[in-house]
């Protein structure tokens, strides 16, 4: 199944210029949502994973799925003010400011191999934190997994040396 056609492209939002990738059309379709999930789980096949990080909001869709798939814990990674226990931070910068992405203390060990999923790679400011969170807990970033990767942004050079895995990939706005 041709993935990119059942996401939505939506032209000028949320703002004039910028081609917004929908997936909700993607999680609308369960045998795209079959594919997205078998294609992932066979990238990382090779990889130890001790835990899944999610990015808050559409990373939680995939990320949950494919630890629920390999057994192992979900790790939500959360915008500030939304997580209740005792929490590490990380930010990155934005056209405009900064942004700040949480987890949990306790929610990785030293040592243990995460794979941090998303919705897309833009930029790559977002996962790039995430890998920084994982790092400040002494974890090993295993690989990173985003549906869709917008290659005409390099976002995957800021996340060197690991490695990305994208399943759909547009070369151009
Ligand atoms: P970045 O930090 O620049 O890699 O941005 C990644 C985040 O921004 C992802 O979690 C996406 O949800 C969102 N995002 C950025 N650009 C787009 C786009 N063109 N369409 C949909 N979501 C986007």
């Amino acid at each position: 199944m041709d993935l990119k056609s059942i996401i939505r492209e939506v032209p000028d939002f949320p703002k004039p210029g910028i081609g917004f990738k929908d997936i909700t059309t993607l999680i609308a379709h369960p045998q795209a949502m079959h594919q997205v999930t078998e294609e992932f789980l066979n990238r990382f096949k090779k990889v130890p994973v001790d835990a899944v990080m999610g990015i808050e909001s559409r990373g939680f869709i995939f990320g949950a799925i494919i630890a629920y798939r390999l057994n192992v814990p979900f790790v939500p990674v959360r915008k500030p003010g939304k997580l209740p226990a005792e929490t590490i931070s990380a930010s990155y910068e934005l056209e405009y400011g900064t942004n700040v992405l949480h987890i949990h203390k306790d929610s990785l060990k030293a040592g243990q191999h995460v794979l941090i999923i998303d919705d897309l790679l833009a930029t790559g400011g977002t996962l790039q934190a995430a890998c920084a969170l994982s790092g400040q807990l002494n974890a090993e970033v295993s690989g990173i997994g985003v549906v869709i990767e917008l290659s005409f942004l390099k976002g995957r050079n800021k996340l060197l040396p690991h490695c990305v895995e994208s399943l759909v990939v547009y070369d151009s706005e």
